[in-house]
């Protein structure tokens, strides 16, 4: 099977190449680092045996793995990203490897008192006596999601070592900036010629998923009117108040903090306020598409209310979506999902398929013409100190992409 320590040494040598994505930046990729690992993954992927390895300008990978059978087979694909979040540093990624995990606290730092603890993370335990791979407590892992690469090309590697299992054409794609919403933004969906794709691109073992958040940003803006406050009397207007109308109108229990599964939200970002002007920036997220338009039109009218209320227009709005939820292509071609689902049952993976409260690449791949469900790539707690994977599952997770090869090619 799958070596252990070969994944081990492969995931460390991409944790420890910095590549920190920058939302600030207008370049692409946004960093000049991410080309350290990109160039490294072109040389890998050319060394194991893979066809028709290609970089952009954009540093988008992409590679075939032929067909070893005579009849027709889909080309399916799988996708992950070579960024790390900006979230947390991922400069000097020092990783820490515990093995025969015994279900205990693990000391990441111990000068900074910094403890990974099943008290606080209780995921942990579904981990006993595997091998876990952690942070050394002062920058994130970046198993986000250079786990999904270690898989990937492991698989890969695996298959073109393994001609006995049967298997069509398969391509690969790698992308930066994925943690800065952009992953998918220059991916050339017609190159990459795939009928769908997986991203490896989930949390823990067993995750497939296929439903994601319909998202938009909105941006309010108060006008108020400032005057001396001694002579104010009757002309002051305070921006600030009106901006508190304006939130305390939306339904406070529609917040992140009070929703979970298939409640959508509106959730204040942020706010920046004077007496002359407030802006108010907000995020929208609901799975349901009439949901999701509904809360849009929401704000819309408040808007209105507030205006005709002050007589003049005291607020503006200006609402842009983001991304919408993949389930809308998905569906059409349900057996995708399927096809992952029968992989990880044939692998004793127990399926967990759940919506996402967030997007992927994949959901706009999916809008782009690549119908392109979520598969777990094993690790826990991304963009922070706490982010750690177990070996166990980067190798399982490399599993269900053979095996998804395999059925892919067996269907007629
Ligand atoms: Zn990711």
């Amino acid at each position: 099977m799958i070596e252990k320590q070969h994944i081990i040494d492969r995931f460390i040598s991409y944790v420890t190449i910095d590549t920190e994505s920058d939302p600030n930046s207008e370049t692409t990729p946004s960093t000049e680092k991410q080309w350290n690992l990109a160039h490294a993954l072109v040389k890998e992927l050319t060394a194991i045996g893979m066809k028709e390895v290609s970089i952009d300008q954009n540093a988008y990978i992409m590679a075939t793995l032929p067909s070893n059978v005579d009849h027709k087979v889909p080309v399916i694909g799988f996708v992950s990203h070579f960024d790390t979040s900006p979230d947390f540093t991922g400069a000097n990624v020092k990783p820490q490897i515990i093995e025969n995990y015994d279900g205990k606290d693990i000391i990441l730092n111990a000068e900074e008192d910094i403890i990974l603890s099943p008290d606080l993370f209780d995921d942990l335990l579904q981990y006993k006596g595997q091998t876990l791979i952690t942070t050394d407590g002062n920058t994130l892992l970046g198993a986000d999601d250079k786990a999904g690469i270690t898989e990937i090309v492991s698989a890969m590697e695996y298959l073109i070592k393994h001609p006995e299992i049967k298997h069509g054409e398969i391509r690969i794609g790698f992308t930066p900036d994925e943690e800065i919403g952009r992953g998918a933004h220059k991916f050339d969906v017609e190159k990459f010629g795939a009928e769908w794709a997986y991203t490896m691109d989930g949390s823990q073992i067993g995750e497939l998923e296929y439903e994601n958040f319909n998202a938009a940003g909105a941006t309010v803006k108060i006008k108020g009117k400032i005057v001396h406050p001694g002579y104010a009397k009757g002309k002051l207007i305070n921006s600030m108040y009106i901006a508190t109308e304006f939130i305390n109108s939306l339904p406070m229990l529609e917040t992140p903090e009070h929703t979970e599964d298939y409640q959508g939200f509106f959730h204040l970002a942020g706010m920046q306020g004077s007496v002359e002007e407030t802006v108010l920036k907000y995020i929208i997220r609901d799975h349901d598409e009439n949901h999701f338009k509904a809360r849009k039109e929401a704000m819309r009218q408040l808007t209105f209310d507030l205006n005709t209320q002050y007589e003049r227009e005291v607020v503006t709005i200006e609402i842009k979506d983001q991304y919408f939820n993949m389930k809308e292509k998905i569906e059409p071609v349900m057996h995708i999902v399927d096809i992952a689902e029968e992989a990880m049952m044939a692998l004793n993976i127990k399926p967990i398929i759940k919506p996402i409260r967030g997007g992927t690449d994949g959901s706009q791949l999916s809008y782009m013409g690549l119908p392109c469900p979520n598969i777990f790539a094993g690790g826990h707690n991304f963009h922070g100190r706490y982010e750690y994977v177990p070996v166990e599952s980067m190798i399982k997770a490399t599993a269900v992409i053979c095996k998804i090869a395999e059925l892919v090619a067996l269907k007629k």
